[in-house]
């Protein structure tokens, strides 16, 4: 026996893993003390609270803006300016080929976009030419102008599979067709992140798309390359929110139930 040791009584440091043992021992009891239901209080959240938004039953969510309810052209103007020259039948907005690409009058960031849209039956061209691949009733919605989710009838339609229907043109291809047969409506819900940039006019964070084409994911957030090109590599240059575009590639594409979620 170390009778020195006795004499001179427990040194600091024990005392201290003593005490922190003692410590953890009643933190321990008081935790086993608590109910169930005390503890699974301690990891509920409170706050912020989520506004409370309705949905009736024609599926427009309260909190959207409604860019076409199949009555007017209101909300939307010549891509390069002046008053949008498609037409209204029957409640769709279509495409009157090479009057241009329509964009909304208002601009926007990141959002939730909801667009029906319908490619004719008609799948020859006036010379009675059958109509294939990128010719086959093209139109496309772009976010910002720049960034391009093809339209396109790819209902038994081979064309390069980065520019089918679903794809985000020339930059990703759609992780299944689920393209409808012509003449049938069809849907897009998507959900665009808006890239950012810094005072420099630097790239700070990319784009991201999320495509749900007829309530099937095809495009499941997707790094955008950069403006949407035909010929060449995507690339992103600085710019802020902007209008949301739909393309005249000279076919008579119809669309209707168009509403946008401001994120
Ligand atoms: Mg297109």
């Amino acid at each position: 026996m170390n009778n020195t040791f006795l004499k001179r009584g427990l040194a600091p440091v024990s005392i201290g893993i003593i005490a922190a043992t003692l410590s953890y021992s009643a933190i321990t009891l008081a935790e086993k003390a608590k109910e169930p239901w005390q503890l699974a209080e301690e990891t509920e959240v409170w706050e912020p609270v989520p506004a409370v938004i309705s949905v009736p039953a024609n599926g427009i969510p309260s909190d959207a803006v409604v860019l076409f309810d199949g009555k007017n052209l209101n909300q939307w103007q010549g891509a390069e300016g002046g008053a949008a020259k498609w037409k209204i039948v029957d409640g769709a907005m279509v495409v009157v080929p090479k009057t241009g690409d329509i964009k909304t009058k208002e601009s926007f960031c990141d959002v939730q976009l909801h667009v029906e849209w319908k490619t004719p039956t008609l799948i020859t061209d006036d010379a009675g030419k059958l109509l294939d691949g990128q010719a086959r009733n093209n139109s496309g919605v772009f976010f910002q102008e720049r960034y391009e989710v093809q339209v396109l009838d790819s209902f038994n339609n081979k064309t390069y599979p980065n520019g089918q229907a679903g794809s985000v043109y020339k930059q990703s291809i759609p992780l299944v067709n689920a393209s409808r047969a012509p003449g049938e409506w069809q849907t897009y819900d998507i959900i665009f992140t808006a890239p950012k940039f810094d005072s420099a006019q630097k790239l700070t964070s990319p784009g991201y798309v999320t495509v749900l084409h007829n309530g099937v994911l095809v495009q499941n957030h997707f790094e955008i390359q950069g403006a949407t090109e035909w010929i060449g590599k995507p690339a992103y240059k600085a710019h802020s929110c902007a209008p949301i575009r739909l393309q005249d590639h000279g076919n008579a594409m119809n669309f209707r139930n168009i509403w946008v979620r401001k994120l």
